[in-house]
This record gives C-alpha cells, structure tokens and sequence, in this order.
C-alpha cells in the first residue's frame, strides 16, 4: 500500500507549472481543492465548475438554491470560477451583496480576466469583510493569474485601435441603421480616490443597442447587427447577448449587449485544462455564454432552465436529434466538433438547473468515452 501523503509539491510535479505560476497558486484556496481532489483519485481529473454568474449561478429570488450549490461543491472539493459578463469590481460587489461565499477564482468581462482569490477566509472573517462597504478591500484577496492577460494581448487585441475602429464604426451604423441606437455601454471607467481613470475591462469593448419595433425575431436582429459590426471587424471575436433591462421609451423596450474581444468565455475553460489538467462542468444561460458551452471541450455542458432566446435557439440549432424528455442531448457542430449538453426544462430555473445537471456529471463523462471509443 503506497502510505506517502500526497502533498502540494507531489500535484505541482504532475502538473509542470512555470516557477512564475507554481509561486502564484501554491497557497491558493484553488489548488487546495484541485490536490484533495487528486488525493482521493489520484487518477482522475480534477473537476472545476464554470458557470455564468446573472441567471445561471444565481437566480433573483432563489439566492438559497445557490447556497446549497456552494455547499454541495465543498463537500465534493470542487472549486468555482464565475465566468461573467461583468467587470471584476461589479461581480464582486454583486457576490457580497447577494451574501454568497467567494468564489476560488473569477473571469470578469466575458472572461478576458482571470483573478484568482489568494488566501482563504475562515467564517469569521468572512461574516467582517463581506460587505459592500468593504469592496475595494475584498477586490484585493483577488490577484491576477500571471500568464493570461500576457497570453491575451499576445493574440494582437489592441484596445487602443478597437476603440478608434469603433467611434468610425458607430458612425457609419447610425447613418444606415439609426433605429438599433447602437452607442458605447456607458460605466466602463471609474474614477478613483486618487482622480486617476481607470479601464475597468482592459481587453473589452462593449456596445449596447435596442430591438426596433419593427424586428420580430430577437435572434435574427441579434445576428443581422453582429454581420454588420464583423464588417468592420474581421479579426476581433463579437459577442452578443440580450440584457436584462427593461426600459421606458417605447421603441426601447428590448436591449442587448455586443463586445468586441481577444476571445469568448471558452477560453478560461481551455487555460485552465491546458495549466491543471482539469475537467470542467459548464453553466451559461446566454448569447455569451454559447462559445463556453458548444466550444471549450468540456465533458459537460448545462443550458439552465428559463435560459435566454438567442441561447436556445443556437443550442437547438445544433443538436441534430432532439431527444424528447432526455436531459442530455447530443450536440453536434458544423465543424464537427460533437458534445453533450444538459437542457434545463422549465422547472430548472438557473441555479436548480446547474445543481440537477451536475448529478449527472459521472454519466455525462461515460456517455462520452463510450461515443469516443
Ligand atoms: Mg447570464
């Protein structure tokens, strides 16, 4: 019987981090869950949930179903990493106020960003910090992992001439199209204590824009405004996704997000297989979230239930026999590429719809070694 203890050293060895990145997790809360889960089956994959923060990982009115969530993750050792459309300081702010636990790791602004929490708090000290007024300190248990954003911009995002590009862009657009009102999301700086501007998405460009009343299908106009903007962007990834407002000029009713980015939120999911060797189950329930779901390679995917039209309708669109009743249906994209997705029903709104999937997670994993075998 092997009696050696397997420790952080033994997981950094399997792993083969730069020295850069091993000094940067080692007393991570994130790495502790990734080496317990290695100790118990040291030939598996450690898993890791990313999900979708809004809709997904929580639900107005169903905060305690995302308490239990946390809950149940612990127990199984497995650590979160938020995958949200919101800046860092937003979804951080959004976390505390909901009263959630942190999470071991965020990718803000559509997963251009990776923090990762640096220390963990005991529940005392979370009950003292974890409050809005406390922001900027809780900000700081969060520091960016040292190779993504360097792996980012070494794909050729220049934010300086995305933006030029897009006050040309939004010009041209508004002579042909004035009825999109297509402007620049406003909030993407902040001003600090000390005066200083500060970008609060570094590798992100948003835009925001309305359905006119004479669009009927809010998928199709979603697509028919993301061709246009590719026109003028043939080499930057463009996102789109609806947005939850609601607004009071007629004509205004309906809003959606557009980003212009390096990559979509696939991306963590691949960084963080390439780094750890880790296996992920995946959560979204929007337009930004369909590169996450359909292209990280992850063994399982889960489309929550009351998840939103653009979503549904691109899921739909590429499972090629739609089992009736069945959870989990096979997905099958034009490259070829084929995974299996959980489809939340009705009753499996967001964070219920993550939980029911994420029993499913061992089945999911042999579905698809069998498919591949
Ligand atoms: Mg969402």
């Amino acid at each position: 019987m092997n009696t050696e203890q397997p420790t952080k050293e033994n997981y950094f060895n399997w792993l083969k981090l730069s020295k850069e990145m091993e000094d940067f997790y080692k007393d991570t809360p994130l790495l502790e869950k990734l080496n317990n889960q290695k100790k118990l089956n040291p030939n598996t994959k450690p898993h890791i949930v990313f999900s979708d923060y809004d809709w997904t990982f929580k639900r107005e009115g169903m905060l305690e179903e995302t308490n239990i969530n946390q809950e149940l993750a612990d127990q199984a050792m497995v650590p979160t990493i938020i995958v949200s459309g919101r800046n860092r300081r937003e979804l951080l702010r959004h976390i505390i106020k909901d009263g959630f636990k942190l999470p071991e790791a965020i990718s803000s602004s559509v997963g251009t960003e990776l923090w990762i929490l640096k220390k963990t708090l005991t529940k005392d000290q979370e009950k003292e910090i974890l409050k809005e007024e406390n922001l900027d300190q809780v900000l700081d248990l969060y520091e960016a992992d040292p190779g993504y954003e360097k792996n980012l911009i070494s794909k050729g995002y220049d934010k300086k001439s995305v933006l030029e590009k897009s006050r040309k862009m939004l010009d041209k657009i508004y002579k042909n199209h004035p009825n999109w009102n297509l402007g620049f999301q406003p909030n993407q700086e902040m001003v600090n204590d000390n005066g200083e501007t500060i970008d609060l998405n570094t590798l992100k460009v948003s835009f925001n824009f309305y359905l006119p009343e004479d669009e009927k299908d809010e998928s199709e106009f979603q697509e028919k405004v993301a061709s246009e903007v590719a026109r003028f962007f043939p080499e930057v990834k463009i996102i789109v996704c609806s947005d939850d407002f609601i607004g009071e000029k007629p004509g205004k009713k309906v809003r959606f997000n557009l980003d212009l980015l390096p990559v979509g939120k696939d991306y963590v999911v691949k960084y963080m297989r390439e780094h750890f060797g880790t296996e992920g189950l995946v959560a979204g329930d929007s337009g930004n979230d369909l590169e996450m779901l359909l292209y990280s390679g992850a063994p399982a995917s889960v489309l929550v239930g009351g998840s939103k039209p653009e979503a549904v309708s691109v899921v739909n669109k590429n499972i090629p026999e739609f089992r009736e009743g069945r959870r989990v249906q096979r997905f099958e994209l034009e490259d070829g590429t084929t995974g299996l997705i959980y489809v939340g029903n009705e009753s499996e709104l967001g964070p219920i719809g993550l939980r029911n999937a994420s029993r499913f997670f061992s089945k999911f994993k042999a579905m698809r070694d069998r498919q591949r075998s």
